[in-house]
This record gives structure tokens, C-alpha cells and sequence, in this order.
């Protein structure tokens, strides 16, 4: 599977004739929206598998973070392949592990951040004067369109963690770390919430792309079982287990899901260096990740 890794910045364009070629090749892919940016973009599931026993997969949360959408579109295309030809994925045929287990992969949460990072303010529509009035160095935006980062903008946590922000300064919408007037201010993280609560899964895993590490609590809820999942994790792909600490506890995904749902949750942090990461780092991060990918689905 190694050789056909795709990389390529994915911004809407791409990720466009990525979802037809996905679709109009396979007659198996089930894809939805789930919901629409601030701007209007679609935010695309795909689901592989089971319909019980399932597990979520999110990537693109951050914009400058893009690399993440990437590797969860290669996990497609292997799955894909992988079902149509009965090649072997980690070692085993897709098939196998997918009659018992299902996976919901949500490759791009915030895709007007994501355009923002790779193609510039001016995809910001109505809010490219905003993004110009924070930064013209759109290349590191982490937020949505309006500036608010949708990992600050969860219900677990939230006064707190607004309390940290504005101590640290951040009182405004910003590239980063602003986490909106209220929890669930942000139309992304709506669809995530709606979504989530409208199935029964087994865990969830949220990519981002800073310091190849995992975070696996919040609070007590799911405590064992969140540290025995992630154990396997780390096991299984070399990422060391971490604590968050200060603007990094509180208000995001993974914390929500522990807190709120009251199931497992992760933050999978899949690369090291400076974000955006290099395109071509996708290929040493998929190699490296590819079997943990797979084992997330049915551990
Ligand atoms: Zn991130």
C-alpha cells in the first residue's frame, strides 16, 4: 500500500475530486454531510464497515494542521482498495476486520480553516476582512473563519478554560486559541456535537499534528479504559502517553467526549515540527501510523 500514498495539500479543490474519485470508483463508500462551515463547506463522513461497534475518526480541526485531513484520506483510499481488491492493509484484508467493526471518518472538521492555511484570506468570504484584520500570515491559521478555534469551543470545561484564555490575553477572535463567546458558539462543532450524540460508538480519535504524543484523559469519567486503549496506542505506533496542561486542558473534542459522553476519547498528535508540517512528511507519519490506524478500529 506504501507506494501510492497521496500527498498533496488538501484544500477544497483537492479534497473535491478526491471525495468523486472515492465515490465514483467504489460502489461501497457511504458518504454524508454533517453539517456546513461558517462559510458554507461541506463537512464530509465517510463510513467503512459495521454499523454497530463503530469508532470515529476527525481530523482537520486546526487549519495550519491540514496534514492530518491527509492521512485520513489515505486511510480511505487503503480502505477502499483494500475492500474492492482484497489487498492487504496492515496486514490484513480490510474485509476481516470490517464485518465486525465499523469506522466514521470525518476527515476535515474545520475546512474554511483549512482553506484559509493553504489558499490565503480571500477563501474566508464574508470574513476575509476579519482574517486580514488578525493576521496576514494566514499560512499558521488554526481557527475557523470567524477566529475562533474549534478545540477551545467544546462543553467540557469551557468557563474555566475562558478564563486562562483571557489571563493569557486572548480575549478576541484570533489565529489560535480563542475559544468563542459561548461552547458550541461554532457551526463545526454543532455538526460534531449533533453527530456524535446521534450514534452509538465505541470511542473516539481526534489528529492533530504537534509533538507525536497521545492524550487520553479529562477529568475521572473512562479513566481505566481511556489509559488502557491508549497504552495500545502508544504501544502500537511509538507516541508517547502525555498530559495537557494549562490552554491545552479543557474545551476541546477528546475532552468532551470523556466529560459529556462519557465515553473514550484521544487526541492523537501524529507529527513534530513546525506547523504547517511539510507535505511530504505524510509519508514517514502514514507508514509509521498505518497499523495503529487499523487497531484503533477494533481495539
Ligand atoms: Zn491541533
Amino acid at each position: 500500500m506504501y507506494k501510492d500514498i497521496i500527498e498533496c495539500a488538501v484544500d477544497e479543490k483537492y479534497r473535491k475530486i478526491f471525495s468523486d474519485k472515492i465515490s465514483g470508483s467504489y460502489d461501497f463508500v457511504n458518504k454524508s454531510i454533517i453539517g456546513y462551515s461558517l462559510c458554507g463547506r461541506e463537512i464530509e463522513c465517510y463510513h467503512f464497515g459495521a454499523r454497530t461497534n463503530v469508532v470515529i475518526y476527525c481530523g482537520g480541526f486546526h487549519g495550519s494542521e491540514w496534514i492530518t485531513t491527509l492521512l485520513l484520506m489515505n486511510f480511505i483510499k487503503d480502505i477502499c482498495v483494500s475492500l474492492c481488491n482484497n489487498t492487504l492493509i496492515s496486514g490484513i484484508k480490510a474485509s476481516n476486520f470490517l464485518d465486525n467493526y465499523g469506522v466514521y471518518i470525518i476527515p476535515c472538521v474545520n475546512p474554511d480553516g483549512v482553506e484559509i492555511a493553504i489558499n490565503g484570506s480571500c477563501t474566508a468570504k464574508e470574513y476575509a476582512p476579519l482574517v486580514d484584520s488578525i493576521t496576514y500570515d494566514t499560512v499558521h491559521w488554526q481557527s475557523n473563519a470567524r477566529g475562533v478555534d474549534l478545540n477551545h469551543n467544546f462543553n467540557a470545561g469551557w468557563e474555566h478554560l475562558k478564563h486562562l484564555e483571557i489571563e493569557s490575553g486572548i480575549n478576541f477572535p484570533s489565529y489560535t486559541r480563542y475559544g468563542g463567546s459561548n461552547y458550541e458558539s461554532e457551526p463545526e462543532v454543532q455538526a460534531l456535537v449533533k453527530f456524535c450524540k446521534s450514534i452509538d460508538f465505541r470511542h473516539a480519535i481526534a489528529f492533530h499534528s504537534q509533538g507525536e504524543e497521545i492524550y487520553w484523559n479529562y477529568g475521572e469519567n473512562q479513566y481505566e479504559k481511556c489509559f488502557y486503549i491508549a497504552k495500545a496506542l502508544s504501544a502500537n505506533s511509538g507516541y508517547a502517553l502525555s498530559f495537557p496542561e494549562g490552554l491545552a486542558v479543557g474545551g476541546g473534542f477528546k475532552d468532551w467526549v470523556i466529560d459529556k459522553l462519557n465515553k473514550p476519547a484521544f487526541t492523537i498528535e501524529i507529527g513534530k515540527g513546525k506547523n504547517p508540517l511539510p507535505v511530504s512528511d505524510i509519508h514517514s507519519i502514514y507508514r509509521r501510523l498505518l497499523d495503529m490506524l487499523v487497531l484503533g478500529v477494533v481495539i
